[in-house]
Parts: C-alpha cells; sequence; structure tokens
C-alpha cells in the first residue's frame, strides 16, 4: 500500500474556502468582505506608483543575481529599523537592533518564533483572544504550547484591558506575549497609548517577553503615530522581538517582504543574537530572496518615491476611513436602530461588526456579501459601488 495511505485530510483554511465559494458564486452584485487585502476604488489591489518607478529602475539597471546575505541586505534592513525605531533611534545607534528579512511578516513570526524556541524552550506562548488565526498554528508548529489572554470585549465592542491586565499580571516570567502593534486583526479594537504604558510595565513586572506583531504600520494614524507600541517598548530599556511586514503598507502581497527585528542589551549582544538568528534561516530557507526588499529599500532611501509612498500610503488609509464613515452614515439612513459608530472607533482594514455567524450566513445565501462567520469584515473591500448594497444587506439581515 501506499506510503500515504494513512494521510488524513487537513482542514481547510477558513478564510481561503471562503474565497473559493465566493469565486463559484456567478451573482455579480456579490463583495467579498472576508479577505485580508486592501482593494483601492475600484476594487483592485494596487500597484503603487512609487514601487512601479523603483521596479523599472531595477528592471533597467539589470542587476546580478546572486545569493544575499543570510539577514538580508543592510540597505533594506536598515530601512526597516529606521521606520519602525524612528531614524534617531538611540537603540539603533548603539547597535541594539537586529533585523533580518523574513518572507513575508509570517516567515519573520516564524524566525522569531525557532530562535525563541532554542532560547527558552519551556516557555508558552500567550496570543490575544481572539487573534490572527496563523498565530497559534504558527507557534504551535514551532513547539510551544499556546494559550490566550483576554482581549476584545463584545459588550462595548472594544479592549477588556482589565481582563487583559489581569491575565498579564498572572503570568510566570518568561512567557511570550504576542502582542498586535497596531490595527488589531480581527477585531479592529487597539489599546491606547496609556494602556501600552501599563502593559509595557506588566511585561517588566513580571519579565514577560514581548513579541510586538506589526503588518499595518501606517493604516490607522500614521507611519509614526502607528509605532507607539514599538516606541514606548523601546523607551523600557527591554528586550523584545517586532515582527513587521510590507504586505499591505507596499501592497506587495505576493513578493513576501517582511523582517524580523530584537531588541538586545548591548551591541556585543547583538552579534552573538544574530549569528543564532542567522542560523536559524540558514537551516531554513538559506537566504532571502531579491527583489521586493530590493524595491522596498529603493523606495524608503529615495527622498522622492519616499514622498511619494507616503501620499500613496496616506491614500489607503483616508479610503478606508471614508468607507468605515460611509458604512455606519449609510446603516443609520437605512433606519438601522443599533449604533454601529465604532466602527469608525476601530482602526486598520477589519471590523468585528457584532453580526452573528447565522447573519452572516444570510448575508452569504441570500445578497452574495462574504464575511467571516465571526461577523469580521474588511473595510478595504468597500467602494463607491458596493458600499450602499452592503449597507442594504447588513440593514435587512439586521430587521
Ligand atoms: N500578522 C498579522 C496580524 C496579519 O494580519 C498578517 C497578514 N494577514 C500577517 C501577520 C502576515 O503578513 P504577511 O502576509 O506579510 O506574511
Amino acid at each position: 500500500s501506499s506510503i500515504f495511505a494513512a494521510v488524513e485530510m487537513a482542514p481547510r483554511d477558513p478564510i481561503l474556502g471562503l474565497t473559493e465559494s465566493f469565486n463559484a458564486d456567478t451573482r455579480p452584485t456579490k463583495v467579498n468582505l472576508g479577505v485580508g487585502v486592501y482593494y483601492d476604488d475600484n476594487g483592485k489591489i494596487p500597484l503603487l506608483a512609487a514601487v512601479k518607478a523603483a521596479e523599472k529602475a531595477r528592471l533597467e539597471a539589470a542587476p546580478p543575481r546572486g545569493y544575499q546575505p543570510i539577514e538580508g541586505p543592510a540597505t533594506y534592513t536598515q530601512a526597516v529599523q529606521n521606520l519602525l525605531f524612528g531614524a534617531g533611534s538611540d537603540l539603533i545607534a548603539a547597535g541594539r537592533v537586529v533585523t533580518a528579512q523574513g518572507i513575508g511578516g509570517t516567515g519573520a513570526l516564524r524566525i522569531g518564533a525557532d530562535f525563541l524556541k532554542r532560547l527558552n524552550p519551556g516557555a508558552t506562548v500567550y496570543i490575544s483572544d481572539p487573534s490572527w488565526e496563523n498565530h497559534r498554528a504558527l507557534f504551535e508548529a514551532a513547539g510551544f504550547p499556546v494559550e490566550t489572554y483576554p482581549y476584545y470585549d463584545a459588550a462595548t465592542r472594544g479592549v477588556d484591558f482589565a481582563g487583559m491586565k489581569a491575565k498579564l499580571l498572572s503570568l510566570p516570567a518568561g512567557s511570550v506575549i504576542l502582542l498586535h502593534a497596531c490595527c488589531h486583526n480581527p477585531t479592529g479594537a487597539d489599546l491606547s497609548d496609556a494602556q501600552w504604558e501599563e502593559v509595557v510595565a506588566a511585561c517588566r513586572e513580571k519579565g514577560l517577553v514581548p513579541f510586538l506583531d506589526m503588518a499595518y504600520q501606517g493604516f490607522a494614524d500614521g507611519i509614526d503615530q502607528d509605532a507607539v507600541a514599538v516606541r514606548l517598548f523601546s523607551a523600557s530599556g527591554l528586550q523584545f522581538f517586532v515582527s513587521s511586514s510590507f504586505s499591505k503598507s507596499f501592497s506587495l502581497y505576493g513578493e513576501r517582504v517582511g523582517a524580523l527585528s530584537i531588541v538586545t542589551a548591548s551591541k556585543e549582544e547583538s552579534s552573538r543574537v544574530l549569528s543564532q538568528v542567522k542560523r536559524v534561516i540558514r537551516t531554513n530557507y538559506s537566504n532571502p530572496q531579491i527583489h521586493g526588499a530590493a524595491i522596498v529599500a529603493t523606495v524608503l532611501s529615495s527622498p522622492e518615491l519616499r514622498a511619494q509612498w507616503e501620499s500613496e500610503l496616506a491614500g489607503m488609509r483616508d479610503r478606508i476611513r471614508a468607507m468605515r464613515t460611509g458604512l455606519v452614515e449609510k446603516l443609520a439612513a437605512k433606519g438601522v436602530a443599533q449604533d454601529f459608530s465604532f466602527v469608525v472607533k476601530q482602526r486598520g482594514m477589519f471590523s468585528y461588526t457584532g453580526l452573528s455567524a447565522d447573519q452572516v450566513a444570510v448575508l452569504q445565501k441570500d445578497f452574495g456579501i462574504y464575511a467571516v462567520s465571526t461577523g469580521r469584515i474588511c473595510l478595504a473591500a468597500l467602494n463607491a459601488k458596493n458600499i450602499d448594497y452592503v449597507a442594504d444587506g447588513i440593514a435587512q439581515v439586521l430587521k
């Protein structure tokens, strides 16, 4: 018999499964709010003009395709550090930040997880309840037990901060705390600056290992504003991890451009930590791909392209905000009594709408409007053409 005879079918990814059903739907009015991708007002994934210009220059220069350094090129890793920690960061100047290119934010998380497993094999990883669904699977795949800390409060559609803080203060030293640095996926509910300060204090008091996941820098309030959690941890003197991604902020999803940054206690420690991170990478995929990181490094180091990127990023951010406000106004105009103003307060691409799994199923069946069964919708999938239809569908299922 086959050596694969006993292989069981793995469960289907719930969000990709939703997209398959959406693709098979023949209704022309169908809308997919289940995705985690930014679409422009024409319903297309944008290719940013700054990216296009950098790609054109690169094509013309026709550079050779040798291997990259294991941790990626310095032009890229330095650009990542400046974006996360601020160009004038003391930590960068002191050599206390180690950065390695990652295969998207996911790859960066995995490098961090594998390094942490060697460093602290007995640790438990704590993720928010709820969290991006791959967080649990990824840290479990790296060999960690994964548990949750309270996060979303369905009653306020905000953060249960008292619950979160109490949990953090109850954990043993060395526990790894995965934190969404901004634009929480899936809820859209973020911590305030004052709450971040309390999280930093709790990590210090209990000796926790903070791991910040920054997948949406620039999608809430702006590049520096969205880095507040990274900046507060930087000022704390603690050691911590940051995974970051350019999938959304550069609209480079399929190029897989991300980075893992680790803040150490000293320059000397940094070189030892980097050597171990390189070992993780070397035994996994040897060294990273060139193209996406080269484009990001070029854009971030050219004043003109950087200004163009910042304005395009602001355009994406503003359009999502306009869709949030528009949806709330349209729901009210259609006579929905329930207060949806929380949608405007939530940040980033997503909103936990409070729609039940049954209501989501009716939206899909009767209207061809696809959302995640948890009630998560992607605001960036709304546009001038479909927002009325979506507001109408939601108003109908709420009747
Ligand atoms: N973390 C979070 C919170 C995310 O939402 C995502 C992407 N959906 C990622 C990490 C991974 O990003 P990437 O596509 O760059 O791997």
